[in-house]
């Protein structure tokens, strides 16, 4: 047995199997074949197996968005089917006795550059296709797995890191627990763990092999411990830890159906964030009060191509419907910096993070951003639905956000489409200027959601991101108190509502300085409601506010 450490993101305890992650488009290295004949198989049977998988992606993608979008499929089987295209990867297999991966691969980037070179728009844009097709069988012939796992048990999935595209791609009932060599606490992927509630370490460093496949480990989510073959009393200690915490949440259970309610009777709202339909299960199960952030923009990044209006109105609309009436804030696409969708196109940044993303798409993009919006104010007839704005920064990208959706219910007004008239508009304060600019700001929406994953980052300067940078990106940080604290009171001056729904939120040992400061809503994991309901109601806010407000924040 021995131990490797890392830093812990997500507590609990797993015990289980490592597995590595099978991520698709790996180096393609060139090997000689003696058996060309055999190659050509090979190359044949994934052929047919991506037929196969692209006439399958056709039909789900007609019952879903309609024979137009779909489209795409049917280009892609057609482009598999071009004899030049076959004939220059078996040649190639022939004549340069290669390995299958390779010839494709080459002969891919001969078509490309080819198609690029053309005076066609049309034809330019084809050169992509030709790559995506190669690299679907590219990935087939590499054994590549959908979704990234194929096993039967559960597993300790491991990796270098996991993009958010990834992640939510993953089948999570195979998953025990996750551990990566990089990584960084404030990551969507660790943020996704959160929400999963699944044990989660990043940061183990070089010491993460693939020697460690099918070891058996126990991990430790608090402390970022890694037991690899653990011995008796190892596994003895960290499976009572285990014991401890199921017994802890037992206990918190029994605050199920209590009010978020301080001792001096202050009530506070305690939602949720969620990133699909699938986890307002979760929600429910921890007597979530709302849901107070859906990172709508992980239906985006689940897709191959943008979801439709029809698929986004029917995953709003089921969310809405089984929150029974709850508010729901679903938050318009937040796609870029480590968001990336393939079919956005967007182009390469040096500083991705202060880029084309968010709200900056969809004011450069209407058409995607009046599609989502159609499809919330749709689904707003279905429950009660709030819209949030991310990476506001100016009065006039509400005002036209404003516009825009004036237009959005317009239109289906005419169309005779029901909607709720009254939608609830709020955004995002995580920008330094947002909170700046909040007085102004208050006047247009009807409420704030403090991100303080982001307000953090571009307060501190500190790239959420980055690897290294944890110790850094203090969110306890007096700036950042004292920007939530001049938020909430531009908040109330003008009569609305502010909540935080950045991880901070779910910080226990803030919860005392966020009532201090005035915060009436807050959004966190599902498995973190409890808890917080648990030190909402051991505070009694007549005694510290004044002190925390003197003390930390010096006014
Ligand atoms: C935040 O920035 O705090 C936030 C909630 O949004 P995200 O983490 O998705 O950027
Ligand atoms: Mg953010």
């Amino acid at each position: 047995m021995y131990t490797i450490q890392g830093k812990g993101v997500s507590k609990g305890v797993a015990n289980g199997p490592i597995y590595f992650y099978r991520r698709g488009g790996g180096e393609v290295v060139k090997t000689a074949v003696s058996d060309t004949a055999a190659e050509k198989q090979r190359f044949e049977d994934a052929r047919a197996t991506a037929m196969e998988q692209l006439a399958g992606l056709y039909e789900k993608a007609v019952a879903e968005v309609g024979e137009e979008g779909a489209a795409l499929f049917e280009a892609h089987q057609m482009m598999l089917e071009d004899l030049d295209y076959i004939d220059g990867i078996n040649d190639m297999i022939e004549g340069e006795s290669v390995n299958a991966e390779y010839a494709v691969s080459q002969v891919a980037e001969q078509f490309a550059a080819m198609l690029a070179a053309m005076d066609d728009a049309y034809m330019q844009a084809r050169a992509a296709d030709v790559k995506d097709i190669s690299n679907r069988v590219i990935g087939i012939l590499q054994g590549v797995v959908a979704g990234g796992i194929d096993s039967d048990v559960p597993v300790i999935l491991a990796s270098d890191d996991l993009a958010p595209s990834e992640t939510v791609q993953l089948d999570k009932s195979k998953i025990l627990g996750f551990v990566t060599s990089g990584g960084s606490g404030n990551s969507h992927t660790a943020i996704l763990a959160r929400t999963m509630g699944i044990p989660a370490i990043i940061g183990v460093g070089e010491a993460l092999s693939e020697g460690l496949e099918g070891k058996t480990a126990i991990i430790d989510g608090e402390t970022g411990e890694v037991a690899i073959d653990p011995d008796d009393a190892t596994s003895e200690r960290l499976l009572k830890k285990q014991a401890k915490e199921r017994a802890l949440k037992e206990l918190l259970d029994q605050l199920k159906g209590q009010e978020n309610v301080t001792i001096d009777g202050r009530k506070v709202m305690v939602y949720c964030n969620i990133g699909s339909p699938d986890d307002v299960d979760p929600v429910l199960a921890n007597d979530g009060g709302g849901i107070g952030l859906f990172r709508s923009e992980f239906l985006y990044l689940q897709n191959d191509d943008y979801p439709s209006e029809e698929q986004q109105f029917q995953a709003y609309k089921t969310v809405a419907e089984r929150m029974g009436g709850k508010r729901v804030i679903i938050r318009t696409l937040d796609i870029g910096a480590d968001k990336q969708a393939d079919y956005f196109q967007l182009e390469k940044e040096e500083n991705p993070a202060m880029g084309l993303r968010a709200i900056r798409i969809c004011l450069t993009r209407p058409e995607v951003f009046k599609t989502q919006l159609r499809a919330l104010y749709r689904a707003s007839a279905y429950g009660k639905i709030a819209i949030m704005f991310p990476m506001i920064t100016s009065v006039w990208e509400v005002q036209e956000i404003k516009r825009i959706c004036q237009a959005v219910k317009a239109e289906l007004r005419e169309e005779e489409i029901p909607f709720n008239e009254n939608v609830e508009l709020g955004i995002m304060i995580e920008t330094p200027a947002a909170v700046m600019m909040s007085d102004r700001l208050a006047q247009e929406v009807d409420f704030f959601s403090v991100g303080t994953n982001d307000l953090t980052q571009y307060t501190l300067a500190v790239d959420r991101q980055g690897n290294n940078l944890d110790k850094f990106f203090d969110s306890h940080h007096p700036a950042v108190l004292r920007m939530l604290k001049m938020a909430a009171d531009n908040a109330h001056k003008a009569g609305i509502w502010i909540g935080i729904c950045g991880e901070l939120g779910a910080d226990v040992t803030l919860t005392e300085t966020f009532l201090a400061i005035g915060i009436d809503e807050l959004s966190v994991s599902p498995s973190a409601v409890l808890p917080l309901r648990s030190a909402i109601r051991s505070t009694d806010t007549t005694v510290n506010s004044q002190k925390i407000l003197d003390e930390l924040l010096g006014c």
